[in-house]
């Protein structure tokens, strides 16, 4: 496939978690909540998890944002739905790795579902942040870390 056909699937498959964001909205019943922004872009993702069993049973997002951040709450909701905890945080740490370019294995990248087309994205700088909000956001619920909101 040529480099500009891949770019313009790359495209469409972000495009349609955008337009249809998958797991969007709030669960009234949750085990944890947060709220994350990325100011440089006015993104702000707010994710509600309900925990059973030590697996993710539902998980839900709301907000603003820009295509690359709705797209990337969509795929990450969608991916982690069902997994453990620890495969969830698995899961976030390999997209900021793979996202900040610290290991591009190719095996380790299909695991990431659709969200791997975000990380094939990431030539773009200023996009960075949009993308990992969510997985920061994930991390952070999950993680229980009570960081500081990222000030850009
Ligand atoms: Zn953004």
């Amino acid at each position: 496939m040529s480099l500009d056909k891949l770019r313009s699937l790359y495209k469409a498959v972000i495009l349609d978690h955008a337009q249809m964001p998958r797991n969007y909205g709030q669960l009234t019943d949750f085990s944890y909540e947060t709220t994350v922004y990325n100011p440089s872009c006015g993104d702000k993702i707010h994710l509600t998890i309900l925990i059973e069993n030590n697996k993710i049973k539902k998980i839900a997002f709301n907000g603003e944002g820009c295509t690359i951040s709705k797209a990337s709450a969509s795929m990450m909701t969608d991916l982690v739905k069902g997994k453990s905890i620890k495969e969830a945080i698995e899961l976030s740490q390999l997209f900021s790795n793979l996202a900040v370019g610290k290991n591009s294995d190719t095996l380790k990248l299909e695991q990431l579902g659709d969200a791997q087309v975000l990380v094939n994205i990431m030539q773009f700088p200023a996009r960075i942040k949009c993308a990992t909000l969510t997985w920061w956001g994930l991390d952070r619920a999950l993680l229980g870390k009570e960081k500081e909101e990222e000030n850009d």
